[in-house]
């Protein structure tokens, strides 16, 4: 309430058309990142535009990739008149309060309180304003601050499009299914682990020994730490798993692919593609078919031992976010703040998601 009034009275960017963001102006190490007052503020510019002064919002891998230049071909149809994306405006996830809306903008007003996330082709929410189009945003859950709102949107939209679109799951089709999620400790692994859950899944995990008790907590039904050497050996003394959610990619892939069942329709679903850099290395097209192609391949040769092997990816969805604001207004899912920081320290959360290890999400309180 107290930034939508803020923008009301025009002390910000309604009167000067500019906010304060964090902004990079090229690719490079944190010392690129560079605080300004008079960033272009985003305006409602098509009919089912929804402006959002944004509160808090949270860092993800995929900030510390964008920042290095990974995905740098990020607008293939050259949406942006081949004009630089400079200064660019990193941070993924809202949670805000709306202050201006196109006029076909149907489910949100001025006033409201949204969460959302911001597409990596949009300037995004490290600054005082974003621009989304109506299908992107969500009404915030009632039960949750900004700052533990702003932890959720792009690891649920992830989850969701992997688990879903990817994995075939949902909350129809997850009753009594085994899942194994590896790297279960970070952002998208604590939410998926509590989503499955909640959808009736027996849901088993690898993450290190210190985050046991972490993932224990979120409702993970067998852990295993994969610090302790033998994972490998653990997990194949278990009963098969339907679908395997993998956060780690690299070495992982080669053996946890035997960990599925067998002609069932159990799927191997991995968040770490090739994609975005074979197409920053080979351009669009060359580096897009070297990736299909990657796909098919490992997609044809497991098909003989009866198991599909897919990639995970974001997609926007403010719809989904619907259907996660009932589970966590109805406590099936919690927030998982590591740390929060003041939009001053923006270089400083930057460290933090930099040393790795992540136990849930680093948050920035923005306004
Ligand atoms: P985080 O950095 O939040 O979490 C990664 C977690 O994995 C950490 O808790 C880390 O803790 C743990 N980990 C690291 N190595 C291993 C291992 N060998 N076995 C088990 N756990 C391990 O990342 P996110 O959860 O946000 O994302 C996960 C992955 O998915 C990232 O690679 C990200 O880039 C990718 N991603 C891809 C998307 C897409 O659209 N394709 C969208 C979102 C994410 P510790 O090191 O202490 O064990």
């Amino acid at each position: 309430e107290a930034c939508f009034r803020r923008h009301l009275s025009g002390s910000s960017r309604g009167t000067q058309g500019s906010m304060s963001a964090w902004v990079i102006d090229e690719y490079g190490t944190n010392a690129v990142l560079r605080y300004a007052e008079d960033v272009p503020a985003p305006a409602v510019s098509s009919p089912t535009d929804v402006l959002v002064q944004v509160c808090a919002t949270s860092l993800n891998p995929l900030d510390l990739s964008m920042r290095g230049g990974y995905g740098v071909r990020r607008d293939p149809l050259s949406l942006l008149g081949g004009s630089s994306e400079f200064p660019l405006v990193l941070g993924r996830d809202v949670s805000g309060v709306v202050v201006d809306c196109g006029v076909e903008v149907t489910h949100f007003g001025p006033g409201d309180e949204v969460w959302a996330a911001v597409p990596p082709w949009k300037q995004g929410s490290l600054a005082e304003f974003v621009s989304l189009s109506e299908y992107e945003v969500s009404h915030k859950p009632q039960s949750l601050s900004h700052i533990e709102a702003a932890s959720i949107p792009y690891v649920a939209n992830t989850a969701l499009s992997a688990l879903v679109n990817a994995g075939g799951l949902s909350l129809c089709f997850c009753v009594c299914s085994r899942v194994l999620i590896t790297g279960a400790s970070g952002g998208v692994g604590t939410f998926s682990i509590q989503l499955l859950k909640a959808w009736g899944a027996h849901v088993t995990v690898t993450c290190s020994h210190n985050a046991e008790g972490l993932v224990r907590g979120l409702g993970a039904d067998e852990v295993v730490d994969y610090t302790a050497g033998d994972a490998e050996q653990r997990l194949e003394t278990m009963d098969r798993f339907d679908v395997i959610l993998d956060n780690v990619g690299g070495e992982t892939e080669q053996w946890a692919l035997t960990l599925l069942k067998s002609w069932s329709g159990s799927k191997y679903v991995t968040l770490v593609t090739p994609l975005l850099s074979s197409t920053d290395h080979m351009g669009m097209l060359s580096g897009g078919i070297q990736a299909g192609l990657t796909v098919c391949d490992l997609s044809q040769s497991l098909l003989s031992s009866g198991v599909f092997y897919r990639w995970g990816f974001y997609a926007p969805d403010g719809p989904a976010l619907d259907d996660i604001r009932t589970l966590v207004d109805s406590g099936k899912i919690l927030p998982v703040v590591e740390a929060h920081f003041p939009f001053s320290q923006v270089p400083q959360a930057f460290l933090k998601l930099e040393q790795g290890h992540a136990r849930g999400k680093t948050v920035v309180r923005v306004t």
